[in-house]
């Protein structure tokens, strides 16, 4: 019975993904999850060491001041040792990942394509969907839902806006969050979802909340990578998967076209976790995104003015440039420096996290962050929510931690809304 349902649940899997990939060719086998990792912690105390440890192909997980926590393959852990840097072993990764949600296992967990027991209070793609249309039944003169696109496996990239007017194009300042560009990085799609309950059951009761909605048009994106997800959980334990369901998956985060590949920030073997892709936006999950920011340019001005993307984990937030360690540069002067940091650090001190520029984390090229402030001059920053370490959990907190890590947020949230519509306006400059 238990064997016979689990087989009958992998050819449901099978079907359905043949149905979904028009783009799949047969020509490239599809991306596997990676088997034998080892947790490590590397002290890496600056962003050269941290971006030396990346560099060597590991998949680093999160950074705790000076210790950054990786993953890597067998044959991947002689480069990590020959970086000099102090390496810790934490043990056995995929072991660690099994035993997730497996303490009370149940049969009914196995195949599921669904979170395990522990988890549940996450929502799946279905569950994230459902919940997306029940918004639009609760307010539907506060909301509208809409498809910017659909995945490389055919699911749709959903975008929910927020306006007291949601059926007409206001001349408001937009503004836009996007979660779950990192399929593993589920505690993401419950922010995006906690910000769309606060400012659509909020608005009746709350008089900030209303004045914020009444003033803005807000785009929320709660999965910018379904397919990676629904891969994250689809076997009942999870696989700790970071990137797209291409043939050759790509992290969609090093696949924007701002200084896509210039700098040691991303990969160009297919089977790293920060693998680029061929192209810029190779990957259609960052064309759809790119398309729909770039169609909000209405009469020549771009309508949305400030962005948050969200990932775990770290407890960080961060901002341009990714690419160089400089604090200015071409499309980034002195004063944008300044206004960058100083709403990034008003923000930290709501939420406890550490502030600083992305690049002093490690370099990135190819993020999203990047090609939103060079291409558009989109205020877009990172978030890296809780934890801060793998011993709390990593990507994998307990569906406990939902609550109070996503209401965690709401003040930073709050403040960043305040100043959406003009960032330099914290320093006390016009737009
Ligand atoms: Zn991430």
């Amino acid at each position: 019975m238990f064997t016979k349902r689990r087989g009958l649940v992998a050819v449901a899997i099978g079907a359905c993904l043949a149905l979904l990939a028009p783009a799949y060719t047969g020509v490239a086998e599809p991306a596997t999850a990676k088997t034998g990792r080892t947790l490590f912690e590397v002290t890496a105390p600056d962003s050269a060491a941290r971006t030396k440890v990346a560099r060597t192909g590991v998949d680093v997980l999160g950074q705790n001041k000076d210790v950054l926590t990786v993953a890597a393959e067998p044959f991947q852990q002689f480069a990590l040792r020959a970086t000099g840097l102090k390496v810790k072993s934490l043990g056995d990764y995929e072991a660690q990942l099994a035993a997730l949600g497996k303490s009370d296992f149940t049969d009914r967990e196995v195949g599921a394509l669904d979170f395990p027991s522990g988890y549940t209070g996450y929502h799946n793609y279905a569950e994230t969907v459902a919940e997306l249309n029940q918004t639009v039944t609760d307010h539907p003169n506060l909301v509208k839902l809409q498809s910017i696109g659909k995945s490389y496996e055919g699911r749709d990239l959903w975008a929910l806006k927020i306006s007291n007017s949601p059926n007409t194009d206001q001349a408001k300042p937009e503004v836009l969050f996007t979660c779950n560009q990192h399929a593993r990085e589920h505690l993401t799609v419950e922010m995006c979802l906690r910000i769309i309950k606060q400012y659509t059951d909020g608005y009746a009761t709350n008089a900030s909340i209303k004045a914020l909605v009444d003033s803005r048009e807000i785009w929320v994106v709660p999965s910018v990578n379904p397919d990676g997800a629904e891969y994250d959980i689809a076997s009942g334990s999870f696989r700790s998967w970071r990137k797209n369901r291409q043939p050759s998956a790509t992290d969609p985060n090093r696949n924007w076209g701002y200084k896509w590949g210039c700098c040691g920030g991303s990969s160009g073997s297919v089977s790293s976790e920060t693998y680029r892709g061929p192209s810029a936006f190779s990957a259609p999950e960052t064309q759809r995104v790119r398309d729909f920011v770039n169609s909000r340019v209405v009469g020549g001005v771009q309508q949305i003015k400030s962005h948050i993307d969200w990932h775990t984990y770290s407890e960080l937030i961060l901002w341009p440039y990714g690419y160089t360690t400089a604090d200015t540069a071409p499309g980034l002067d002195a004063n944008q420096a300044k206004a960058f940091s100083t709403l990034g650090k008003q923000m930290a001190a709501k939420n406890g996290y550490t502030p600083e520029q992305s690049s002093d984390l490690y370099i990135t090229d190819g993020s999203v962050n990047d090609w939103m402030w060079f291409q558009h001059k989109i205020w877009s920053y990172t978030f890296e929510m809780y934890p801060t370490s793998s011993g709390a959990g990593g990507f994998y907190p307990r569906d406990t931690q939902i609550a109070p890590q996503t209401s965690r947020n709401d003040s930073a949230v709050e403040l960043f809304l305040q100043y959406s519509d003009c960032v330099p306006r914290i320093i006390g400059q016009s737009c």
